[in-house]
């Protein structure tokens, strides 16, 4: 090396050294941006008010969220529940995912949540609702993940997934999946394992199916029997989501896969005890003998299954009483979006109402639709509902909802309350027929709905408590819009 060489190498390394320290200053500079971005982000997020962001694209995608993460002990020996949230104006998501003591099944499940989070992510990219959503609305898109557990003897456990993903359209999509593993071996099984991998067993598994759903009154007229064919075919692979609960094999079908989505889920029951010739002896055990060893199955964890529901329009003389009732008789909490000019009439159903533990809302003086009005009249739209309410019952309404769900960024920029819109529209102002009011929820039922009816129809009241029979059964609770998770 001579010395021109020697001197142009220490040039290269001051270059390099030069280069670095740029590089990192600029790197940290793009950092704190970034963060700033994102703390501006969640603070317009919370006010309702700001500019469009985007996160999903964002460089630094986590440094908005705010996930939570609670843990919660099963009755099931060694299993837990871990319940996570997202809060995020465009893709929020409330899972549930449980750890065991087996890394198989652990890293199995973790694999399902982590591929159903980035299904979300991209079906929201696709759908492209990014551009078109509206962060000052709470009709988010949403991922919903429910654990359901099913111990079977002493040492399987079943474990079933319902996923819904619902984008800010009122659609659905409901997918189930499920897992069997046994406690003391930390290993999954599936059907194949339970037959011995039997053919024959097969054939008579698809065709216990088949009938089991053909035969469910539920069901008729509702299913798709080509599909149903061709899903129930014996092929070990159309038997993958079952789960053994009360000492029966349960088969399940996603909405919409064998039959029309009014539906919803359907499944197909196989007692243990027709098919005990078929089964291995593991789980033979304490079904012939009658003296089948059962934990007590788990509540399908209802604490956390919520349903808003909320009626507009009122109040009424009678019609809101009748339903103040039925929601009493179900020990069931809802919100009333109040239209301010009738509360002074009808001030004694508005005390009733807020006496019963429900929530008011505001729903503007005149029913009035302010997207066709200056922004003064929304003001006064909203100001002079306000006083009414506090005249009456001594306390300003909590929550907002805009008349016919039309709202803009400018209308939306005056309100200083929640604006509350819903994920199923019954439609009830339409059909006024009760027996169509459980029907349409039904057909959209999903955890943590906002349930859109009007207590000043004969027919909602009427139909009601069918709505409230079924989502008990369901296990759900009736709270408050306020008392859903997500307005927390
Ligand atoms: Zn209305």
């Amino acid at each position: 090396m001579n010395n021109k060489d020697r001197k142009f190498g220490g040039r290269l390394i001051d270059i390099v050294l030069i280069t670095t320290i740029v590089t990192l200053t600029v790197l940290a500079i793009i950092f704190t941006i970034a963060n700033n971005e994102s703390n501006y982000q969640n603070v317009s997020a919370n006010n309702e008010i700001g500019k469009q962001t985007n996160p999903v694209n964002s460089v630094f995608p986590d440094i908005s969220s705010s996930v939570t993460q609670e843990i919660v002990t099963t009755s099931i020996n060694g299993v837990q529940i871990v319940k996570e949230t997202l809060k995020d104006p465009i893709k929020s998501y409330s899972i549930q995912y449980i750890k065991t003591n087996s890394e198989t099944v652990n890293a199995e499940i973790k694999k399902y949540i982590s591929d159903s989070k980035s299904q979300y992510e991209n079906i929201i990219r696709l759908k492209n609702t990014v551009e078109e959503h509206d962060i000052t609305s709470n009709l988010v898109n949403k991922l919903n993940i429910t654990v359901e557990l099913y111990p079977h003897q002493k040492q399987y456990v079943s474990v079933v997934f319902t996923k819904n993903i619902t984008l800010q359209s009122n659609n659905t999509d409901t997918t189930i999946h499920t897992l069997l593993f046994n406690k003391e071996t930390g290993k999954t099984i599936d059907l194949e394992q339970i037959l011995n991998g039997d053919g024959k067993s097969l054939i008579s598994i698809s065709e216990k199916v088949r009938s089991s759903i053909l035969k469910n009154k539920t069901y008729q007229n509702h299913v798709y029997s080509d599909t149903l064919t061709k899903l129930t075919e014996s092929k070990w692979n159309n038997f993958e989501r079952f789960s053994i609960k009360n000492n029966s094999l349960v088969f399940y079908f996603n909405k919409g896969e064998i039959a029309n989505s009014s539906i919803g889920v359907t499944t197909a029951t196989v007692s243990l005890s027709t098919i005990y010739p078929l089964l291995i002896k593991e789980f033979q055990a304490g079904i012939k003998d009658g003296t089948v060893i059962t934990n007590p199955p788990p509540k399908a964890d209802s604490t956390n299954k919520k349903v808003a529901l909320t009626f507009d329009d009122g109040p009424h003389p009678t019609i809101t009483m009748e339903i103040l009732d039925l929601l009493d008789k179900y020990d069931a909490k809802a919100t009333f979006f109040l239209v301010g000019n009738r509360v002074e009439e009808y001030a004694d159903v508005v005390i009733d109402t807020v006496e019963r533990g429900h929530e008011i809302g505001n729903h503007t003086w005149s029913h009035a639709k302010l997207t066709n009005i200056s922004p003064k009249q929304v003001l006064d739209q909203l100001k002079q509902t306000n006083i009414a309410i506090k005249n009456v019952t001594g306390q300003y309404p909590t929550v907002f909802r805009p008349p016919y769900g039309a709202k803009n960024q400018e209308v939306i920029s005056l309100i200083n309350l929640p604006v509350v819109m819903w994920t199923i529209d019954t439609l009830d102002w339409k059909y006024r027929d009760a027996s169509k009011l459980l029907p349409s929820v039904k057909e959209s039922m999903h955890n943590n709905a906002i349930i859109l009816m009007h207590d000043i129809h004969q027919s909602t009241a009427d139909g009601l408590e069918s709505v409230l029979k079924y989502l008990k059964e369901q296990g759900y609770e009736f709270v408050t819009v306020s008392e859903l998770s997500q307005y927390k």
